[in-house]
C-alpha cells in the first residue's frame, strides 16, 4: 500500500478537489490510504474564533465561521458532489459536525476559557469537514471508498497542540480498523493532524502536522512509499517564496530532510521523517498542480551530486538567550542546569553555543517563551547572581536562524568561509554561529531584517 497526503491548497476548493480525485485515480493499484488536511485557511479560521469565543465575542466568532469555514464547505460540498444518495447524507453529517463547532464556541465564550485540549477538540474539524468530501466525492466517482476517523487508529500521548503517536497503541487500533479495508481493496480517506490519546480526548499534533500524520501511517503500515502532494514543485533550495529563483532538489538523504524541515522548510512539518527511517520507506514530495513532475524523493542513499550544500533554510520569531558571567568559568554543571531549567518550562532549544572561555553560553528559542524561560533561568541561578557569578542572563529578540544543509558539507574544506565571506559583502552582521559535528548543518543567527538577504546571498553564493 501507499500512503497519499494531500495539504490545504491542494483541497482548497472543488477544482483543487477534482485534480487530487484524479490523482488518486492513478494510484488505485497501489492501494492508497488517502490522508487530507484541512482546507487552506480553515485551522487558521478555526483557532481564531476559539479564541475570540473564549474572550466573549461569539458573535464574531460565528460571523468568521460562517463566513470562513461554513459557506466555503457548502460550496465546494454543492459543486462537487451531485448525487443526491450522496449528497444528503453528507449535508446531514457536515450540519451535525458545524452544530458541534458551534456549541463548543458557545462553550467557550460562556466559560471564558481556553485550554489546549479544548482548541484540539476544534481545530481538529477543519480535517473531518475536508476528509468526509474528499471520501464522499471519491464514491461518487465509483471508486470504493471509506471515511474513517483518525481518532480511531492514532493514539497519541496527552500533550494537547503537538502531541506526539503512540505507535504499539497505534499500531493495534490500526490493525483493527485500517487494515481490513485495505484488505477489501478499497481506498481509505482519514484526516491527517489529528489522532486521539488513550481515553478518547481528541489531540492533535501540531500546526502542519498531516505530514507527519502521513508518516505515522506508512510506518504503521509498512507502506512500500508516502507521497506529500503539495503546492510547490518539491523540497527546493531555499523557500520559493524568498528566493524566487530557487530550485527543486531531486533526491534527499532522510537526515538532509530531517534538518531541512527542523530548520524552517515549511513543505515538511519537523517531525514528517523520523517514522519512516526506521523502517526505510521512501518519502516523496509531489505537487498537485504538476502531477507529471518527479518531486522530490526522500531516501536512506540518494545519489551523490556534486552540491556540497543542498539548501538554506530559516526559522523566524526567534529569540537569543545568553547566560553570562566570568564566575562560569570553571564550575561545573552550569549549562546543564540551564538546559533542565528551558526543559522545565517546556521550551524547545533550536541551537546552543558556548565560547570556549566559558563565559557564555547562548541558546536559541522561540521568541514567545522568552519571558518565561529568563525568568526560569533567574530562579536557577538566584545564588549565583547573588554572588556575581552570573552577571547577566537577557534576550535578545527578532533574530532568525539560518541554516545551510546538505551531507556533501561534511568533510568539504572552505563552506564555512563562503558561507560567512557572502554574509560580509552583503553587510549582514552574524549574531551567533553554530555547526553539530556531523557537518550536515551550519547554523548562524542574524537579525530578522537581514534573513531573507542572508538566504538570497548564500543561494547565490553556492549557484543553488
Ligand atoms: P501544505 O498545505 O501542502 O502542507 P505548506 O504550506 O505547509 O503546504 O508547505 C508548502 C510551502 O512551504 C510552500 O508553498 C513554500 O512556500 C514553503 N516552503 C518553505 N521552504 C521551502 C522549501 N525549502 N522548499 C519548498 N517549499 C518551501
Ligand atoms: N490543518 C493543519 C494546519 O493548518 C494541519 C496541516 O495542514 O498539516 O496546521
Ligand atoms: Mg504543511
Amino acid at each position: 500500500m501507499i500512503v497519499m497526503k494531500f495539504g490545504g491548497t491542494s483541497v482548497q476548493d472543488a477544482n483543487a478537489m477534482q485534480r487530487v480525485l484524479s490523482i488518486v485515480k492513478s494510484r488505485i493499484p497501489k492501494k492508497p490510504l488517502v490522508v487530507v488536511s484541512a482546507m487552506s485557511g480553515v485551522t487558521d479560521a478555526l483557532i481564531h474564533c476559539a479564541e475570540t469565543s473564549h474572550l466573549g465575542r461569539e458573535d464574531a466568532a460565528l460571523e468568521r465561521f460562517e463566513k470562513e469555514v461554513y459557506v466555503p464547505h457548502r460550496r465546494v460540498l454543492q459543486e462537487l458532489i451531485q448525487e443526491s444518495q450522496l449528497r444528503e447524507p453528507l449535508m446531514k453529517t457536515m450540519e451535525e459536525n458545524f452544530r458541534e463547532v458551534r456549541t463548543l464556541f458557545h462553550g467557550l465564550s460562556i466559560l471564558g476559557e481556553l485550554t489546549p485540549r479544548s482548541l484540539d477538540a476544534i481545530a481538529s474539524y477543519g480535517e473531518r469537514f475536508c476528509s468526509l468530501i474528499l471520501a464522499a466525492s471519491l464514491l461518487e466517482h465509483g471508486i470504493q471508498t471509506h471515511w474513517i476517523n483518525a481518532c480511531d487508529f492514532l493514539i497519541t500521548d496527552d500533550q494537547h497542540t503537538k502531541a506526539n503517536p503512540l505507535m504499539d497503541l497505534s499500531l493495534a487500533k490500526a490493525r483493527e480498523t485500517v487494515v481490513p479495508v485495505l484488505e477489501q481493496n478499497e481506498v481509505v480517506v482519514t484526516q491527517g493532524f489529528v489522532g486521539s490519546n488513550r481515553i478518547g480526548q481528541t489531540t492533535t499534533l501540531g500546526r502542519g502536522g498531516s505530514d507527519f500524520s502521513a508518516t505515522i501511517l506508512g510506518a504503521l503500515l509498512d507502506a512500500e512509499e508516502i507521497e506529500i502532494w503539495t503546492d510547490v514543485p518539491g523540497v527546493m533550495t531555499a523557500d520559493p517564496r524568498v528566493v524566487p529563483e530557487a530550485s527543486t532538489i531531486s533526491e534527499l538523504s532522510y537526515t538532509e530532510a530531517a534538518e531541512l524541515s527542523y530548520f524552517g522548510a515549511k513543505v515538511l512539518h519537523p517531525k514528517t521523517i523520523w517514522p519512516a527511517v526506521e523502517k526505510k520507506i521512501p518519502i516523496r514530495i509531489l505537487d498537485t498542480f504538476h502531477p507529471e513532475n518527479s518531486g522530490t524523493r526522500v531516501l536512506e542513499n540518494p545519489r551523490i551530486n556534486d552540491h556540497p550544500v543542498k539548501a538554506v533554510t530559516s526559522i523566524r520569531n526567534l529569540s537569543i538567550l545568553t547566560v553570562e558571567g566570568r564566575g562560569m568559568l570553571g564550575v561545573p554543571g552550569v549549562a546543564a542546569r540551564a538546559f533542565t531549567a528551558v526543559a522545565k518550562e517546556k521550551v524547545n532549544l533550536l541551537m546552543i553555543t558556548q565560547s570556549s572561555s566559558e563565559q557564555n553560553i547562548c541558546f536559541v528559542i522561540e521568541q514567545k517563551a522568552a519571558n518565561s524561560t529568563i525568568h526560569a533561568l533567574e530562579d536557577e541561578f538566584e545564588i549565583e547572581i547573588a554572588r556575581h557569578q552570573i552577571d547577566t542572563i537577557r534576550s535578545q529578540d527578532k533574530v532568525v536562524i539560518i541554516a545551510v544543509v546538505g551531507a556533501g558539507m561534511k568533510g568539504t574544506p572552505g563552506i564555512a568561509a563562503k558561507v560567512f565571506g557572502a554574509l560580509g559583502h552583503a553587510g549582514i552582521n552574524v549574531i551567533s554561529i553554530a555547526q553539530g559535528s556531523s557537518e550536515y548543518n551550519l547554523s548562524f543567527v542574524v537579525h530578522e531584517k537581514d534573513g531573507d538577504d542572508a538566504v538570497r546571498s548564500i543561494h547565490r553564493e553556492f549557484q543553488l
